[in-house]
């Protein structure tokens, strides 16, 4: 099976109706930018500089920041990196910061909330960027965001950041991209004034359906009671597909969803053209896309979301060849 994968590395992942999905790498410590040249990842579509916190003892200096993004650069070449800034709190913490006692912490102070209310600790991140990309190309995305208002809060700070490097006689990023993670159902449903803003947009696909479903994804009693290939949540992600396309701004779904070979042909089938999943995801996503029929599946899923269709997973495997896969 390996071996199927390897062969398929070096091809584009296409559908059998000639549809093409770009496939990234999600990534966030060094150990996983080696995986990158065997996967076939056209790049990393998110680097979670979390990790590097989670794992640190301290929380890493400027030195540290830079030296880890500049590896992630070299690591891809000429292949695109985005880096997502901080996505702390919730599921994530660290060991050296006071432990934020919170009765929801997937409801509090996370992400880009922390982020905004914390704006040291985000300029310094965004400087270690700026430097680490001193001549590259430069992609930012922002996670948790919920208001037009954080997003702008937070391309103001890239902003001075850019300035500062160049002040201090730093060679600047050869091109800055800014981008921002579709997360949060306010936002799916109004994302117009940050898509005017954004070069680029992330569905983070395991918080969208968190919050879009009310269940936690960390607690397996309710982890496993929704499914994401089901009427409400393909419509969701089908409405925010379209918001982008009209807009004109590049979509990418990250998030475990996009690395299951079936979800990640619904996701095409609902017009996605690029997903971003763990490097191991590559192979058997590029597989699954190969023998599928977009179209064919893409006008099954329109009635059936429609429809309001209950149990539409085992519809749609039952309906297999008929459904386009
Ligand atoms: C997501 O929410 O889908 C995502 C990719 O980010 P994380 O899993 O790191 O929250
Ligand atoms: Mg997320």
């Amino acid at each position: 099976r390996r071996r199927v994968y390897a062969g398929l590395r070096d091809a584009p992942a296409m559908t059998r109706d000639g549809v093409r999905v770009a496939l990234t790498a999600n990534a966030g410590l060094l150990v996983e930018l080696m995986r990158l040249e065997e996967s076939g990842a056209e790049g990393i579509g998110l680097f979670r500089t979390e990790f590097q916190f989670m794992v640190s003892d301290t929380l890493p200096g400027l030195k540290a920041q830079i030296d880890l993004y500049a590896a992630a650069l070299d690591a891809a070449g000429d292949r695109p990196v985005v880096f997502r800034t901080l996505d702390l709190g919730s599921d994530k913490v660290v060991p050296y910061t006071r432990a934020l006692r919170e009765p929801n912490p997937a409801l509090g102070w996370r992400g880009l909330r922390m982020g905004l209310d914390r704006p040291g600790l985000t300029r310094y991140q965004l400087r270690a960027l700026v430097r680490a990309a001193s001549g590259r190309a430069l992609n930012v995305l922002f996670p948790m965001i919920t208001e037009p208002r954080e997003f702008e809060q937070a391309r103001a700070m890239l902003d001075i950041e850019l300035r500062h490097a160049e002040r201090h006689g730093h060679t600047p990023p050869a091109s800055v991209r800014v981008g921002f993670m579709l997360e949060t159902p306010a936002l799916a449903f109004a994302p117009g004034p940050c898509l005017d803003l954004a070069d680029f947009v992330s569905v983070g696909a395991n918080d969208l359906m968190q919050y879009f479903f009310a269940a936690d994804r960390q607690n397996p009693r309710v982890a496993g009671r929704y499914d994401p290939v089901s009427a409400p949540a393909l419509g969701l992600l089908r409405t925010v597909r379209e918001a982008c396309d009209r807009a004109g701004k590049p979509v990418n779904v990250c998030g475990e969803l996009a690395g299951r070979p079936l979800e990640a042909c619904v996701l095409a089938a609902l017009g996605y053209r690029a997903l971003s999943m763990a490097a191991g995801s590559i192979g058997p996503v590029k597989r699954a896309l190969g023998g599928l029929d977009a179209a064919r599946l893409s006008s099954w899923l329109d009635e059936a979301i429609a429809r309001q269709r209950p149990d539409l997973r085992k519809a749609l495997l039952a309906a297999g060849e008929n459904a386009g896969l």
